[in-house]
């Protein structure tokens, strides 16, 4: 069976080309899985919008009810970067409702992507960071909720610190989150994971894959997981408008095999998500995101 893919065309929510949050990525990340033989109609999952239900697991009830409504107060909408709109709204519904459909593809088939999420910056109060709802964060409390895992671990590679899924989930003994990020980028004031990494400015590949060799194992060491969530984030790249470390693109696909390989061989489900890529080169930024697909689908059975 080909590498199982969650997608839906409304991950894009057509923001003008010139917008500081590159939207054109989603599109031209599918073309390239096409491209790549990845994205046949046996690969293919469609995503569907998160409940209300589900989304209220790990934010304010008032937020959620914000959002769906595209009520968010202005303040709110600056912190996340842009307005809430109907097709804002509905591409963050399907987008969380994806990672729970690759979370629960990852438990039945190893290892199962979804082309959207990583939005680690929105917290429980509201969103924040181009990150409307935690993605990860309520899949894992779906996954909990339902019973379908116990262990939860979260591997969030994004060049930013995740503090909004420390914010949500950092005090939850069900699930350990990890951040290896740049120090001195977004947040300014970050919030403590179960465990942070934090790297000096322009950190290149091979410095880069020795903290995380040493840093998987430790981490295997902690529990048995049920499932891995990993966010992928390629603005860890030296041609990132926002990222501040200098991985090329070989050091981004060493990373991907470093974290799939080192779970799969334990035999724990991997859930990853795209996380956030900020080269104003779209068809060069959709290829990194593609590199995900191409290592997992090495994985896949
Ligand atoms: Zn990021």
């Amino acid at each position: 069976m080909p590498l199982q893919i969650v997608h839906h065309p409304d991950y894009d929510a057509g923001f003008a080309v010139n917008h500081r949050f590159p939207m054109s990525k989603y599109p031209l990340l599918m073309d390239t899985l096409r491209a790549r033989g990845l994205a046949g109609p046996d690969a293919l999952n469609s995503a569907e919008p998160a409940p209300a239900s589900w989304l209220k697991l790990a934010h304010a009830a008032d937020y959620v009810d914000q959002v769906i409504s595209c009520s968010v107060p202005e303040k709110i909408e600056r912190e996340i970067g842009f307005p809430v709109t109907p097709r804002v709204s509905l591409r963050a519904q399907l987008a969380t409702g994806g990672t729970v459909l690759a979370a629960r593809l990852a438990l039945r088939h190893g290892i199962a992507c979804n082309t959207a999420g990583g939005s680690h910056h929105a917290r429980h109060a509201q969103g924040a960071g181009f990150c409307t709802f935690n993605d990860v964060a309520v899949a894992s409390l779906v996954l909990l909720a339902e019973g379908a895992a116990t262990n939860i671990l979260v591997v969030d590679l994004d060049v930013h610190q995740g503090d909004g899924t420390a914010d949500i989930l950092a005090n939850d003994p069900r699930v350990f989150t990890f951040s290896m990020h740049g120090d001195r980028n977004y947040p300014v004031r970050k919030v403590a994971s179960d465990l942070d990494v934090a790297l000096p400015d322009g950190m290149g590949d091979a410095a880069y894959m020795e903290r995380l060799a040493a840093t998987l194992p430790e981490l295997s060491a902690k529990a048995h997981w049920d499932i891995v969530f990993y966010n992928a984030g390629v603005d860890v790249h030296a041609e990132d408008r926002l990222g501040r470390l200098s991985l090329s693109d070989d050091g981004l696909r060493t990373r991907d095999d470093m974290v799939i390989r080192h779970f799969r061989a334990q035999g724990i489900p991997v859930c990853g998500v795209i996380g956030g890529g900020y080269s104003m080169d779209v068809p060069a930024l959709a290829a990194r995101h593609a590199m995900l697909f191409e290592v997992a689908s090495d994985y896949a059975r």
